[in-house]
């Protein structure tokens, strides 16, 4: 049997006074055979000295680029890039969506996260995914209108980034979106399909129907879009900041179509947005090696669970077994089994249900999850373990649904400033509600749909104010105290497993950034091991059945974008499996 590994080729075009430049489509995939896991094409990082940003789509990253060159810090730049992310990668994340940051401030040495997260209005309860008898509506029921729309966090997550961490003008940085966003963009041929496939979801909105099927036919790749309502916003939002957001007529419109969605209205209020507030929280950070993993906590259950299955593989030594052997791939699937048992029972926002951070990441708590794993075999059923903690024995196992969009921002400047970046609308297209020119998020569909399992709550039930778990990681990796690696990813509660992947492929098997991106993945979460559809990794498929697993081949669409801080330099890398690229300087 034959088995085929992804070649990618990239094209580095190195300017000697310009930027380094990297650009890699799945245009540029070739198939070649092999047995190796290993990205035996070598594929090249982008490597840069100075500053280096990596993300989903060319036009953001070059909005980034140049206000890094223009001597911006990585916070200006994530501005700008965001920006234009909502505008050109409309599926995944926006101004209508949330985000998490974590950030490394060079001048103080700290590491902050801060939480930009949807929430749901002070008028949602328990049962606001429920039909009259209680029962779960059907996912794609609650997603579609406005029931599942959070208040945004990302135009105050802008706001606040640029108030901490900000040097350049605020204007200046809205500048690239809006002039794109007046002139046009090219259709990018993900965009194109993904609106495509969702013509129906997508027609239930007057607004977005405009826009994304002008005339009853979806864009087409290689259309020039205009977008002159979010030039319209971004104005609001240059000369008024987030206030213009929260509190003028871009609040009441989003107030208005959310309540009105019809067939599936909302109970958002403009108190709800008034209201809205950006956390600053303790990044979590767990030891892995000689390293800090280091993310955001909850109401994100990424870096507790990327930080557990880490922990509980400390004891194996991954490096001698390599990438090439199923060993590393059980040790590695019951590891995250275990984290995603207790992600399951205990994580959730912990302003309103007690959680147990520091337990889930105790050095001795982990150390007897890994003297679970079975010699050579696996797990029949995994359960949660219970943390040095009282309130252990209080939940029940959640249940919620997470489909992949969403874009990860990895940016380093000029100053040493690092920035991880996740940032969504949940679904792609969000709600498919638009409001002036942006798409509002779903984010409440993260919630559990059930908010009890036998009269035991569920720690991730629906509750007014409080917000989504999220399976969002983006991730610093810290060395002696700085910044060594920056990962993060979109793919829903997926991330965890290739944000997870990512950091062993570099610091255990010694691959590049760009390398271990590329590495096909295996990811499991419950139980089934979900091996990458078209590449090295369904070699694995005889022999993790062989140990006992169920597996399924699928696409598994990551967009990990990554900065490696090295001795000599810096080097950055962008998932192919969508449409990003690495500049630097
Ligand atoms: N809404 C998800 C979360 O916050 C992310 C969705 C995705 O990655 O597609 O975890």
């Amino acid at each position: 049997m034959k088995y085929s590994i992804r070649i990618l080729s990239i094209c580095i075009v190195i300017l000697t006074a310009g930027p380094v430049f990297a650009q890699q489509s799945a245009d540029s995939v070739a198939p070649e055979a092999s047995t190796s896991l290993k990205p035996v094409n070598s594929a090249r990082p982008v490597g840069a000295k100075k500053w280096m940003i990596s993300a989903a789509n060319p036009l953001a990253v070059k909005a980034g680029a140049r206000v890094l060159r223009a001597g911006g810090t990585a916070a200006d730049a994530a501005i700008a890039t965001q920006l234009v992310l909502g505008l050109v990668e409309p599926q995944s994340s926006g101004l209508g969506g949330g985000a998490f940051v974590v950030y490394f401030d060079a001048k103080s040495g700290r590491l902050t996260t801060l939480d930009g997260r949807e929430t749901a209005p002070m008028d949602a309860n328990p049962r606001l995914f429920q039909d009259k008898d209680g029962n779960p509506l059907k996912f794609f029921d609650a997603v579609v209108g406005g029931r599942s729309v959070g208040v945004p966090g990302t135009p105050k997550l802008l706001d606040q980034l640029h108030q901490r961490w900000g040097k350049l003008e605020w204007t200046s940085l809205v500048s690239d979106a809006s002039s794109l966003a007046k002139g046009g963009f090219e259709v990018s041929p993900r965009l194109a399909s993904l609106i495509a496939r969702d013509q129906k979801r997508l027609a239930r909105d007057a607004e977005t129907a405009a826009y994304l099927l002008p005339g009853g036919e979806p864009l087409q790749a290689g259309d020039i879009l205009k977008n002159p309502a979010y030039a319209a916003s971004l104005a609001a939002l240059s000369g008024g900041r987030s206030r213009s957001f929260y509190f003028g007529d871009i609040a009441v419109d989003i107030v208005a179509k959310i309540r009105g969605a019809a067939g599936n209205p909302g109970v958002m209020r403009l108190p709800d947005l008034q209201n809205y507030r950006i956390i600053e929280r303790q990044p979590v950070c767990a030891p892995y090696r000689t390293y800090e993993i280091c993310g955001m906590g909850p109401p994100s259950s990424g870096a507790l669970t990327v930080g557990q299955i880490l922990g509980i593989l400390s004891p194996f030594d991954l490096k001698s077994l390599g990438p090439d052997n199923p060993e590393s791939w059980r040790l590695i699937g019951e590891a995250s089994r275990l984290a995603f048992a207790d992600r399951g029972r205990y994580m959730a926002d912990s302003d309103y249900v007690p959680l147990p951070v520091k337990g889930l990441i105790d050095g001795d708590y982990l150390a007897s999850r890994s003297a679970l794993i079975k010699d050579g075999a696996i797990f029949d059923k995994v359960t949660a373990g219970t943390p040095k903690w009282d309130h252990a024995r209080l939940y029940s196992d959640d249940d919620s649904n997470e489909l992949p969009s969403t874009s990860h921002i990895s940016i380093i400047d000029q100053y040493g400033n690092a920035l991880s970046m996740t940032t969504t609308i949940e679904n792609g297209f969000g709600s498919r509600l638009m409001v002036r020119g942006f798409l509002l998020n779903n984010e409440l569909t993260d919630f559990s749909f059930r908010s009890q399992r036998n009269g035991v709550p569920i720690a991730n039930r629906v509750e007014p104010g409080k917000r989504p778990r999220s399976s969002m990681s983006p991730t610093i990796v810290m060395k002696d105290g700085k910044p060594d690696f920056i990962i993060g990813s979109p793919g829903g509660s997926r991330i965890i497993g290739f944000v997870a992947k990512t950091i062993i492929a570099k610091l255990d098997w010694g691959m590049n950034v760009q390398q271990a991106i590329d590495l096909p993945h295996l990811v499991n979460r419950f139980g089934t091991y979900d091996l990458e559809k078209g590449t090295a990794a369904e070699a694995m498929a005889p022999k993790l059945e062989q140990i006992g697993y169920k597996v399924k081949l699928r696409n598994l669409n990551s967009g990990l974008h990554g900065i490696s801080i090295n001795a000599d330099g810096l080097q950055g890398g962008a998932d192919p499996r969508r449409e990003g690229i690495v500049m630097g300087e």
